[in-house]
């Protein structure tokens, strides 16, 4: 059996992290100076995040400054797991922190890349919330995808098909510009709402898509596709989307030859690291270590 140390002077990427709940607890209260009730808990599926998101940490982050914080935060404690490349989403909102000031918004994000290089590989990752106001949407995202500064896109929120067409021409103009195309989804939606989703936006890697496991057709088709899911495994059984771990589907997905990445998604919910991950992955009896290596070594360096 592993110690932790094993996985921790590993090198690894952490590819499903929304770096602005990307910390720890332990990180965010001091400078948060509040205290969450009862936290980190189980929750209910994504609404009951939602609660906590809203009475709590949006409110928190509120200017500029505090975006650059909470991005901070969450660099460092990726880097304190070792995290050699992470693959990060910083949230289309803050640019309204920056008063749509563009330039002021990416010199801060490149500022972070230059500021932690020797630490860590740092890739801007461009988040977009698929309830986020579309004029903004429409308006900001052409401008910061064309910047250079983000190496890819993601899309989250309620996991629907209605309304994603107005993302799709996004999606085109990020596969021209040769960024990364991610979106979440098959966390709690099906099979045939991932391979969906791969089709429609051309994805590069799917962050979860665990709901594949489903129907060994679809992954076969990831695995034919080369489709790597950004799995997280702690945050499915939190989020209640898997019962328990030892019953986490990520192993039918090795299985069936799909790659795969150990991603954090929000450690300052779930709290548990790349590192911590993976021997929790072990000690359940999902994966063994050498399966585990296989996959913290595909990543791009
Ligand atoms: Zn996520």
């Amino acid at each position: 059996m592993s110690e932790l140390e094993d996985f921790l002077k590993h090198p690894k990427t952490d590819a499903h992290n929304h770096l602005n709940l990307g910390m720890r607890y332990a990180s965010y209260v001091p400078w948060a100076h509040f205290l969450i009730p009862n936290f980190p808990r189980t929750m209910n599926g994504l609404a009951e995040m939602h609660e906590v998101i809203s009475t709590f940490t949006r409110p928190r982050c509120s200017t500029a400054e505090d975006v650059r914080d909470v991005i901070s935060l969450s660099i460092e404690d990726a880097i304190a797991d070792s995290v050699t490349v992470l693959e990060g989403s910083i949230d289309l909102q803050f640019v309204g922190h920056y008063n749509e000031d563009y330039d002021a918004f990416l010199g801060m994000v490149n500022s972070l890349v230059e500021k932690y290089k020797d630490k860590i590989t740092f890739r801007p990752e461009l988040g977009l919330g698929k309830t986020f106001d579309d004029a903004k949407v429409q308006k900001w995202v052409p401008i910061l995808m064309k910047s250079g500064v983000f190496k890819s896109v993601d899309l989250y929120g309620p996991e629907t098909f209605d309304d994603i067409d107005r993302f799709k021409p996004l999606y085109e103009l990020a596969g021209k510009l040769g960024m990364k195309r991610k979106a979440h989804v098959g966390e709690f939606s099906d099979a045939a709402s991932v391979k969906k989703f791969v089709e429609f936006f051309s994805l590069d890697e799917v962050q979860h898509g665990i709901g594949a496991a489903q129907d060994d057709k679809v992954l076969q088709f990831l695995a034919d596709k080369k489709i790597r899911c950004n799995v997280t495994p702690e945050s499915n059984v939190l989020l209640s989307a898997v019962k328990k771990l030892e019953e986490h589907p990520i192993k039918k997905m090795f299985e069936a030859g799909v790659r795969l990445s150990i991603g954090t998604d929000d450690l300052l919910f779930f709290n548990r690291s790349v590192s911590e991950e993976c021997l929790d992955l072990e000690k359940a009896g999902v994966l063994t270590k050498e399966q585990i290596f296989k996959i913290l070594d595909d990543f791009e360096r």
